[in-house]
């Protein structure tokens, strides 16, 4: 099988060229080509000389995800479906006009965590995704709707904890950020994460950093874990020490995420601890009110409720915004992840049942 250049950095296809016998500046065309303008066939590389593109076709190849569907929502928001080169499938989502337009993009195959409202979680972790087929949810996404030329943001925000793929996706981002590509500023990229204090330690000595959400959900430990299985290892006041100590260029704040279940913690006694948890950080708190789906224990509360909660917030000095689900027709909201093709896995099929 010839050598996939779709996870490599710019020095290391240039590295690759040259231990062809070719010289490296072609790596800074054959990028230019992959990223800019989505073409991931070397005979379509009209600025290389016929010959070469034959010998690179012959020794090289770019996975590419394929997308198999493409769901269109109501609000606009777009969902595709997408299939990886061992058939595995991930989902990926455009959000249009948020005001901008953003990508919304998995870094697992299933996720490990298990949150208790997530249905991603129920599948289980299937595996990593690489930092090619990180990056090339952007490619394929962009290419499909014409954005290639366009300044887009990036969410983590699909499928996956991204912290628990960590090399893959910082290369994945510096491979997006490269000047030859996209060159997408980190500062238009959020990654979310529900905080693995080991990784959440090594982001913060990251050259390129993006902006930082974490999953926050609860307000005492014992809550915490009942919802996030990982606060047994990584505890609320662990991460948000470590968020008190994460380095925040000018202006700069960690967005906590907070999805609202009904009476499970989204009440005034939460709201009053969260201030309190939250008091010398500076930040701004997501409110999400749940996406209900089949098999998720917990309902979503009254809007009279979500907006007791978010006043109690910002009455005490507390950024706050609620998010506006999108997509939630076509299950392309938050949590609504999973892959539901026809050929199952056996955590799929166990999701399915639940
Ligand atoms: N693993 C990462 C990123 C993925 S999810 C993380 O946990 O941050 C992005 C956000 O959607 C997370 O805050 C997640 O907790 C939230 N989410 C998961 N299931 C949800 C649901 N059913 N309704 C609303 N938000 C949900």
């Amino acid at each position: 099988m010839p050598t996939d250049i779709a996870s490599m950095d710019l020095q290391e296809l240039e590295a690759a060229l040259q231990a062809g016998g070719h010289p490296a500046y072609h790596a800074r065309q054959i990028y230019a080509w992959i990223y800019r303008k989505g073409v991931t066939d070397f005979e379509q590389m009209t600025d290389l000389s016929r010959q070469l593109r034959a010998e690179l076709a012959s020794t090289f190849r770019i996975s590419t995800p394929v997308v198999l569907e493409k769901e269109v929502s109501e609000d606009g928001t777009v969902k595709f479906l997408l299939e990886l080169e061992d058939r595995r499938r991930i989902e990926s989502v455009f959000i249009p006009d948020t005001p901008s337009q953003t990508f919304c993009v998995s870094t697992q195959v299933g996720c490990a965590m298990k949150c208790g409202f997530c249905l991603t979680g129920k599948m289980g972790l299937l595996r990593n995704l690489t930092a090619g087929e990180i990056s090339g949810q952007v490619r394929v996404l962009a290419r499909e709707l014409g954005l290639l030329a366009t300044k887009f943001n990036i969410v983590l925000m699909g499928m996956g904890e991204p912290l628990h793929n960590y090399d893959n996706t910082m290369k994945a981002l510096r491979m997006l950020n490269d000047e030859h590509g996209l060159a997408v500023s980190p500062r238009r990229v959020t990654l979310s994460t529900v905080g693995v204090l080991p990784a959440l330690e090594r982001l913060a000595s990251e050259p390129l950093m993006p902006n930082l959400a974490i999953s926050l959900h609860a307000t005492t430990e014992d809550q915490r874990e009942a919802l996030v299985p990982v606060n047994r290892k990584y505890g609320l006041i662990e991460i948000l020490d470590a968020a008190r100590r994460f380095p925040l260029k000018r202006r700069n704040r960690i967005t906590f995420e907070y999805v609202l279940l009904n009476g499970v913690n989204d009440t005034p006694e939460d709201a009053r601890r969260l201030v309190r948890l939250l008091g010398n950080i500076r930040c701004k708190v997501n409110l999400i009110p749940l996406n209900e789906a089949a098999g998720i224990g917990f309902s979503r509360p009254s809007d009279a409720r979500v907006d007791k909660f978010a006043r109690a917030l910002s009455n005490a000095g507390v950024i706050v915004s609620v998010r506006k689900s999108r997509g939630r027709d076509i299950r392309a909201a938050c949590g609504q992840l999973i892959v539901e093709g026809k050929e199952k896995s056996p955590a799929q099929s166990a999701a399915a049942l639940l």
